[in-house]
């Protein structure tokens, strides 16, 4: 079986060394590179900060949108703005890239782990409404978890590999037991939930443009939201909370050094206008993959009812965990750098004393999971 797979993915990427995601430069990056140089505005305000936040803004259908040095800084400043503080919980996935529980443990708050859905290996809308009926109380006007004390904060689901997990619920559940969404969209640029892109269903949604993801910035991050009043904050914030003024240095908060530099959103303009065309290509790469992979004896994960996914990993499920490790010993032997999904949070010793309930999905899922390489193919 391993065989087919190792032949399908040289198949389809005939280079010698197969990276699991690598960028792709097809378009204008030269030219606003080169203007961007010319200019001498290469760092941290500039006209292309400027266009590539309004082709973003444009994009995902976000009101603002606010570029920043990367996704993770994204994402603690969304949570410092949300209220997010510290001896609070903040209600997440186990399963996920390190950063966002990183961003909750920055605010000094506490990451609470809940189980995700096998259909999109995103954030469950059954787990979290489970916790907070049955695990919570208000005190004070504040909601607690009865165990630990602490207040919740926030809630912060993660769209894995791509696929959007069940946002709208998850909107509707927060709202019911009004605790601030963020989402962390840092994978999942050009994927929607019912036409509506990710990112936008909460106060607050994130994005990354990390050199693996489907567009790149070298480094760099957004934040979207729809309230004005926030999107002004978030821009004085990651700004060193200067004041407007012709020539005196006023700060009033104690800010932060986090906006993109002009040069990265160059880069980011001459990826942006290429998105649309890398997620049709990522899609039909998940096509062409599945076609073959349909006659094995192993499951990839398909898009979730309702969604569009950009694909950004493709990824196996094979049986059981030895199948697992198995393939990627061999395919990271032959230069197909196929890897494992993250190790889940409450598994790694940093986060092993957060608090967490049982997550029978997450375990499984991350034992038999693997991600194959899943660039935008180089078209002869
Ligand atoms: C990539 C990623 C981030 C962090 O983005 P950086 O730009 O690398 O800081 C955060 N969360 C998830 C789920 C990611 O995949």
């Amino acid at each position: 079986m391993f065989e087919t797979i190792f032949e399908l993915i040289n198949n389809q990427f005939p280079q010698d060394g197969i990276p699991l995601h690598e960028p792709r430069f097809g378009g204008n990056e030269q030219t606003y590179l080169a203007e961007c140089v010319e200019s001498t505005m290469v760092s941290s305000v500039g006209a292309f900060v400027d266009r590539f936040e309004e082709a973003v803004a444009s994009y995902t259908g976000s009101k603002y949108a606010i570029a920043v040095v990367n996704g993770t800084q994204a994402l603690f400043v969304a949570l410092k703005l949300a209220g997010v503080g510290p001896g609070t919980e903040v209600l997440t996935q186990s399963l996920t890239f390190v950063a966002t529980a990183n961003a909750i443990s920055y605010c000094g708050a506490t990451p609470h782990f809940l189980d995700v859905d096998v259909e999109t290996l995103g954030l469950s809308p059954a787990a979290l409404e489970d916790f907070l009926a049955n695990q919570t109380e208000i005190r004070d006007g504040q909601r607690i978890n009865r165990t630990s004390g602490r207040p919740l904060s926030a809630c912060l689901p993660m769209h894995t590999c791509g696929h959007p997990c069940r946002i709208a619920e998850l909107a509707e559940i927060c709202h019911t037991y009004e605790l601030p969404l963020i989402e962390d969209a840092a994978e999942s640029l050009g994927s929607t939930y019912q036409g509506q892109h990710t990112g936008t269903f909460g106060l607050f949604g994130t994005l990354s443009f990390n050199g693996n993801k489907i567009i790149t910035t070298g480094g760099g991050g957004m934040i979207l939201t729809n309230n004005a009043e926030l999107a002004a904050a978030t821009r004085h914030l990651t700004t060193t909370a200067k004041q407007a003024h012709r020539y005196e240095f006023i700060h009033d908060q104690i800010g932060y050094n986090f906006r993109m530099p002009n040069i990265n959103a160059a880069l980011g303009l001459a990826q942006i206008e290429q998105l649309p065309a890398f997620v049709r290509e990522k899609r039909q790469l998940a096509t062409d993959y599945r076609q073959t992979l349909a006659t094995l004896p192993l499951t990839l994960v398909d898009e979730p009812a309702d969604c569009q996914s950009n694909f950004w990993l493709n990824t196996l499920l094979f049986d059981n965990p030895e199948q697992k490790i198995s393939f990627l010993e061999q395919a990271n032997r032959r230069g197909i750098f196929a890897r494992s999904l993250w190790r889940p949070m409450h598994l790694l010793e940093i986060y092993r004393d957060c608090p967490h309930g049982d997550l029978p999905i997450t375990e499984d899922i991350y034992q038999r999971a693997v991600n194959i390489p899943s660039s935008v193919r180089v078209t002869p």
